[in-house]
C-alpha cells in the first residue's frame, strides 16, 4: 500500500461539521458535512484528492504536460491547471463551448495559472479534439499525461478511499454519506474505501448528470480496478452501488429552484457555501429524500461538500443564485 506514489499537498483531514440549525429546519436527520471544500490547491475541492495520486503518477512517467478536458467551468480543469503550475507542468485544457468574452469564475483562474485552452463548441467533439491535442502535444516534444475526466480512472479514485480511512478515524457514526456524483471516480473511491476500511454506514450518491444504470456500471468497474492498487482485490457489481438520478433532468450545468434552495438554505443556516452545478443539485436532492421521509429518524447522515465554488463567481450563474427570472444558467 505505501508504494502507490503519491504528492502531499491536501490539506487533510477536512473537517466534519455538525449542521445543527439547518437540520432542525428540515425536521430530519442529524446531519453532518465533511468539508472537502477545504481539500486546499487553488480554493480546494474533491479534484485536491484525486490529484495526489494523477499528480505523481505523471512525474513518475517523466511527463512534463498535463492534458484534460471539462466544462468551461469545470473545477477539475481549475485544481489540475493549479497542480501544473505547482509542480512545473505546462498544462493544456480542452474546454466544451465558446470562449466566452468575460473571464470569470474557474476560467478566470485557469487563465492565471498560465493553462493554454483549445476550446471545443461542438460536444461530440470533444474526444477527438482531446486526442488530436494530446497527439500533437506529443509530437512537439511536451511529454503529455492525459489527466482523464473528472481525474477519474483508478488512480483518482484511490484518493477517495483513502478518504474513507481519513473519515473513519474522525470517529463520526454516520448512517448515510450523501455526495454528487458525475464522472463517478469520487463515488468509486467511497465505495472501495468503505470496503476496504470497513464503513459501516450506505454510500449514495446523487447524480450530477448520467443515468443510474450508467453509474453503477462505471463506478463498480472503477472500484473492482482501483481495489488491485491496494493490493486486495474486490469485486464489486452494479447492485453494490447506490445512485439516484432523479435529481439530473434539467441537464448538466441548469440552475433550477433545487439548487438554488439548496446553496441558500446552507447559507442561511449554516454559513456554508455550496456551488450551483455540483454541491447545490446533489445537496437539493438530499433536501429532497429528507422532505419526503427517505431517511429514518434519529439517523446521522454525512453530505460530502466536494467544493466547486469559484463557480459562484461565475457570470453564468450569478442571477440564477439570486432567483431573478429568466436566469437559469444557461
Ligand atoms: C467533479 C466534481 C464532483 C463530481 O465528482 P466525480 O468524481 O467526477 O464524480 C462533485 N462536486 C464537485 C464540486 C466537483 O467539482
Amino acid at each position: 500500500m505505501n508504494q502507490i506514489p503519491r504528492l502531499k499537498f491536501a490539506q487533510l483531514p477536512t473537517p466534519i461539521e455538525a449542521m445543527p440549525r439547518l437540520s432542525t429546519h428540515l425536521g430530519g436527520p442529524r446531519l453532518f458535512i465533511k468539508r472537502d471544500d477545504l481539500t486546499g490547491l487553488a480554493l480546494g475541492g474533491n479534484k485536491t484528492r484525486k490529484l495526489e495520486f494523477l499528480v505523481a503518477e505523471a512525474q513518475a512517467n517523466g511527463a512534463k504536460t498535463l492534458i484534460t478536458a471539462g466544462a468551461l467551468q469545470s473545477n477539475h480543469c481549475r485544481q489540475t491547471a493549479a497542480a501544473a503550475a505547482k509542480y512545473g507542468f505546462e498544462c493544456i485544457l480542452v474546454l466544451s463551448g465558446t470562449k466566452p468574452d468575460a473571464p470569470t469564475g474557474n476560467y478566470l483562474l485557469d487563465s492565471l495559472f498560465g493553462a493554454k485552452f483549445v476550446f471545443v463548441e461542438n460536444r461530440a467533439d470533444r474526444e477527438r479534439v482531446l486526442k488530436e491535442t494530446f497527439d500533437q502535444a506529443w509530437a512537439d516534444g511536451k511529454r503529455p499525461y492525459l489527466v482523464p475526466y473528472g481525474g477519474s480512472n483508478p488512480t483518482g479514485a484511490l484518493g477517495y478511499a483513502f478518504a474513507v480511512q481519513e473519515f473513519l478515524s474522525q470517529g463520526l457514526e454516520a448512517d448515510w454519506m450523501v455526495f454528487g456524483t458525475s464522472s463517478g471516480g469520487t463515488h468509486a473511491g467511497l465505495v472501495l474505501g468503505q470496503r476496504a476500511f470497513g464503513f459501516n454506514g450506505k454510500v449514495l450518491g446523487v447524480s450530477i448528470d448520467e443515468t443510474e444504470s450508467w453509474l453503477k456500471a462505471h463506478v463498480s468497474a472503477l472500484a473492482t480496478e482501483a481495489s488491485q492498487r491496494l493490493g486486495t482485490r474486490f469485486e464489486f457489481h452494479p447492485e453494490d452501488v447506490l445512485a439516484t438520478d432523479a435529481y439530473c433532468q434539467a441537464g448538466y450545468g441548469v440552475l433550477t429552484d433545487l439548487e438554488r434552495e439548496a446553496v441558500q438554505l446552507f447559507a442561511k443556516y449554516e454559513g456554508i457555501l455550496l456551488d450551483p452545478v455540483y454541491t447545490g443539485r446533489a445537496a437539493g436532492g438530499m433536501i429532497d429524500l429528507i422532505r419526503s421521509g427517505f431517511f429514518k429518524p434519529g439517523e446521522t447522515v454525512l453530505f460530502w461538500n466536494t467544493g466547486g465554488q469559484p463557480a459562484l463567481f461565475a457570470e453564468m450563474y450569478q442571477m440564477g443564485l439570486l432567483g431573478q427570472p429568466g436566469a437559469n444558467g444557461l
